[in-house]
């Protein structure tokens, strides 16, 4: 990743949102996790009209009533460790983020829910930092967040997830939520909308395992945490949440994950040595360091608007089908 990122080019290269001065973005965000970028296809959208904490009672109901307002996203992510270098926060930011370019693209037809900010991570609990749920806390959640939605009389609910540990948890549950629900409902990971060929353009680690280069398991396994994608993520919407960290510092810090654990941390990790077995996590952690560092604020911005096209059409979709009284899917 580049060594410095100019805070003012960053602004600069957002358009519309950046008219509006930096700091007034910096302090009314919301914790934690807002993104202050705007993205309306059709005029500007001040981006926190679309978050539905942000806004007031009334403003809810009325956009409710007036039948402007038909859909809402629930982001999903996680507070855990993304190597040396990204904000802990990393999962539930860019799921939030996603979300929320989604629906400016969208405005005024859909709000962005109060994302779930800690996931399903026990296997990164070696990580100082990691926070997990249970798998049962984390479905409550979210289900109870979603019927409050639908009690308000949303009828297109999706929940956009950032994080891996999660993805598996919602698709298995959304069949039974859908039943019990009674509305358009699904869940997606924002990776969904990622094709490997298409990443391979532009993204020189995912070239280069196309083209049979990378020549160990953990170089080939580690994309999708933490490394050249995600952390060009978080350099393009977020760079306060990126540190520069060398390949020499990572070596010199000694870290071992396969050894050095306390008796309540390998609590956590136990249900998961086979997998390390087969795929050591020490290697693994340290290739991702290595590829982190192939991440730009410019590639950052490709995968932004990739994932977020594929929210959209999701949610068109969702959206028609309620409309057209269809089942879904
Ligand atoms: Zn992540």
């Amino acid at each position: 990743m580049q060594a410095r990122f100019s805070r003012r080019r960053f602004l600069q290269s957002l358009g519309a949102a950046a008219s509006a001065p930096a700091a007034a973005y910096d302090s009314r965000s919301a914790p934690l996790i807002s993104s202050s970028m705007a993205g309306s296809s059709s005029g500007f959208v001040h981006p926190q009209k679309v978050l539905l904490w942000e806004r007031t009672r009334k403003e809810v109901r009325e956009a409710l009533q007036s039948g402007d307002l038909k859909a809402a996203i629930v982001p999903t992510g996680s507070t855990e460790q993304h190597n040396e270098h990204l904000a802990l926060i990393t999962d539930a930011a860019t799921a939030t983020l996603f979300a929320q370019q989604a629906a400016l693209r969208l405005y005024p037809r859909v709000t962005v829910s109060t994302p779930c900010p800690v996931g399903y991570s026990p296997y990164h609990m070696a990580r100082k930092g990691t926070l997990t749920l249970r798998k049962e806390t984390f479905l409550a959640y979210v289900f109870d967040v979603i019927e409050s939605l639908t009690a308000h009389g949303f009828g297109t609910i999706l929940v956009v997830n950032g994080h891996g540990g999660n993805h598996g948890l919602l698709k298995g549950a959304v069949p039974e939520w859908r039943r019990k629900l009674g509305v358009t409902l699904d869940a997606v990971s924002y990776g969904e909308g990622y094709k490997e060929e298409e990443l391979a353009t532009f993204l020189t680690s995912y070239r280069q395992k196309l083209d049979g280069e990378l020549d160990t398991l953990a170089r080939q396994t580690g994309h999708s945490h933490a490394s050249e994608n995600e952390t060009s993520i978080v350099m393009a919407a977020y760079p306060d949440r990126v540190r520069f960290v060398t390949l020499e510092e990572y070596d010199r810090a000694g870290l071992n994950y396969e050894s050095d654990m306390p008796p309540k941390v390998w609590e956590y990790m136990e249900p998961f040595d086979a997998q390390r077995t087969t795929n050591p996590e020490n290697p693994r952690d340290r290739a991702r360091q290595e590829q982190a560092l192939l991440a730009t604020p410019e590639k950052g911005e490709r995968l932004i608007a990739l994932g977020t096209r594929y929210i959209v059409d999701r949610l068109q979709q969702m959206i028609q089908a309620t409309d057209a009284g269809r089942p879904w899917p």
